[in-house]
């Protein structure tokens, strides 16, 4: 999730890798280490906080002359930040060191094995099971034990490599996380993004999922897991360091809005193992289920908006009563929530002050918290008996886009979870579900090839005051969100409405060229939205539909139409919302807007 370096050379190691990863440190983190060779041993020197404790601890690493070593920037995935939990990790006998970046996802099958083999572990981490798999895998073959380790793993990692029988030498593997290659001729560098090997070369080999590279101080060999060395050209990189930071994009919105497919894997794949849910990390009583009188979800801003999606599924698949409620609201209204409710929290960095108090306060008055928040160890998350994290990675645009779409595929695990344990799906229901879940990235990914599309499209909105989405059902809890991302980083004033809900007074508003984003995407709702469409094109709109692509709509009922692939109606919001994000992007960015940072407006809002 976070940052990783590595590098072997003609020069000591430490200070590159500490510069490297200052370079990292946009990305947000919690602790950073490095390790490097010493008197024939590894060296592991780690801490939790900012970077800056770690330099002072090692005095910028100037004491250290080993030419390789491996550093790390950890965003917590697995284990709250802490010194123990800080990486690189070492396996029991020291013999190896490693940093990792990504998830293991059956490191608890695996550390249960390493333990009873009599393997003690001194983190929470998934990734210390990679450093004991290495050294029981050890067999003096390098490469062999790498291989072999990595098929037992499953999940995804970009992992540095350190080994104390080979002090002039560092490897590393990727598998569904980023990892690139810098060369130079004061020695070769590995780093899981660009910005950290700027101070050394502009010279990078891209590696691909399941290549090993080996790096000694004067060559870089690729190779796939079979041993074969691969041939791979060298290109130069012409990017500034703020262009670096953001992948070559623009802006970390759309990073972000293009980073959701592998967020959602991240986050879904995990969960789901051999057709069934594992929401590792909850406890709810089945006593508490069977007499639940009510579910409140309580949340601020996009989250609150995903409350809302979830309000319309788990009523759907539960049959219980969901309260979709704005934290600021819940604190000070009374609440009636007792012992028999169930209480789902949601914030991105688990720190949101009016969420934090509305969790008190649900606590207090004996409700069970399940909390959804995407930073490990953060207040939320702390309080909360409770805790399903997104796995989203850090999110660094204030406008939310892949912390949306995370919280958004949790809650439907968690409904169809619910709905299981009472009983209330049966098992090709629920395996229909889950199959069109664990589907939702690749769908997500076909629908982000839209994006020139739609920046064409946003050309002629560049100039509105006003805009409106409408839709019904759950069209409308994405409208809520399609209107919010528009108005915050674009500055147009915009209104989601319930499509049926216009005509008792907002359609006075509608005149000749005004903006409507209709929203038709709840296959048993089209008909009545499209006749709600027809109303406002009466009166002058400038309509935009948003629709799937095998629903029989005429588009010249319309001004402009986008498509969507289908999935199962409940899971439609992660499809359709993703359009609506570019749209927003699109739109702030033809206004040239401060599209990261939209005036007013903090990413964490830790005030009341
Ligand atoms: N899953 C690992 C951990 O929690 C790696 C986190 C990261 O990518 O920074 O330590």
């Amino acid at each position: 999730m976070c940052g990783i370096v590595g590098f072997t050379g003609v020069i000591p190691a430490a200070p590159v890798l500490l510069e490297g990863l200052a370079r990292l440190e946009y990305r947000g983190y919690d602790s950073a280490g490095i390790a490097v060779f010493q008197n024939h041993k590894i060296l592991i020197k780690k801490a939790c906080g900012r970077l800056k404790t770690l330099c002072d601890l090692i005095s910028n690493g100037i004491n250290y002359d080993s030419p390789t070593g491996i550093g790390h920037t950890r965003w917590a995935t697995h284990g709250k930040p802490s010194d123990d939990n800080a990486h690189p990790h070492r396996s029991q006998d020291g013999s190896f060191a490693i940093v990792h970046n990504g998830i293991i996802e059956n490191y608890a099958m695996l550390k249960r094995q390493l333990q009873e083999k009599g393997y003690q572990f001194s983190s929470e981490t998934d990734t210390e099971v990679v450093a004991h798999l290495l050294q029981d895998n050890y067999n003096g073959d390098l490469f062999d034990t790498i291989v072999r380790t990595l098929q037992m793993l499953e999940g995804s990692y970009a992992l540095g490599i350190l080994n104390v029988d080979h002090p002039d030498e560092l490897y590393a593997v990727r598998k569904s996380s980023p990892l690139i290659v810098g060369t130079s001729n004061q020695g070769n560098m590995i780093a899981s993004d660009i910005p950290a090997i700027l101070p050394l070369t502009r010279k990078v080999y891209y590696l691909n999922d399941n290549e090993i590279v080996r790096l000694t101080k004067n060559s870089v060999e690729i190779f796939d897991l079979q041993h074969h060395l691969l041939d791979r050209a060298v290109t130069t990189i012409d990017w500034d360091v703020s262009a670096a930071e953001k992948g070559g994009y623009e802006h970390f919105m759309i990073k972000e809005i293009m980073e959701q497919p592998k967020a959602l894997r991240d986050t879904i794949t995990p969960r789901i193992k051999n057709g069934q849910i594992h929401l590792d990390g909850i406890e709810i009583d089945q006593a508490l289920l069977q007499n639940i009188q009510r579910i409140n979800i309580i949340a601020c801003g996009s989250a609150y908006h995903v409350g809302v999606v979830a309000k319309y599924v788990i009523e759907e698949l539960c049959r219980i009563p969901v309260f979709a409620e704005i934290a600021s609201e819940f604190r000070y209204s009374n609440p009636i929530v007792d012992e028999n409710s169930l209480v789902i929290i949601i914030s991105q960095s688990g720190e949101t002050a009016d969420t934090l108090a509305a969790l008190r306060e649900a606590k207090a008055r004996g409700a069970t918290i399940l909390s959804i928040v995407n930073v490990v160890g953060s207040s939320i998350a702390n309080e909360s008996k409770n805790v399903l994290y997104t796995w989203a990675g850090p999110e660094i645009s204030v406008a939310t886009t892949k912390a949306y779409s995370t919280q958004l595929a949790l809650m439907y695990l968690i409904a169809l979870y619910i709905a299981q344990r009472l009983g209330r799906v049966d098992d090709t229901q629920t395996s229909n579900l889950l199959a069109q879940i664990a589907a939702l990235p690749d769908k997500v990914e076909q629908i982000l090839k839209l994006a020139p599309k739609i920046e064409t499209l946003a050309q002629r909105y560049a100039y509105l005051e006003h805009a409106y989405f409408i839709g019904r059902n759950l069209d409308y809890a994405v409208a809520l969100e399609a209107s919010l991302k528009l108005k915050e980083i674009s500055y147009i004033h915009s209104e989601a409405y319930a499509a049926g809900e216009l005509k008792h007074g907002t359609i006075s508003l509608i005149e000749d060229g005004t903006f409507v984003a209709g929203l038709a995407c709840v296959k048993r709702l089209v008909a009545k939205t499209m006749s709600n469409i027809k109303e406002v094109k009466a009166r002058g709109a400038e309509v935009l539909l948003l629709t799937c692509e095998d629903y029989d709509i005429h588009s010249d009922e319309v001004d402009h139409i986008l498509t969507i692939p289908s999935t199962h109606e409940l899971l439609m919001p992660s499809l359709e919302v993703v359009p609506l994000q570019l749209l927003g992007y699109y739109v702030a960015k033809a206004r040239n807007c401060d599209i990261d940072k939209p005036r007013n407006l903090a990413k964490s809002v830790t005030v009341e």
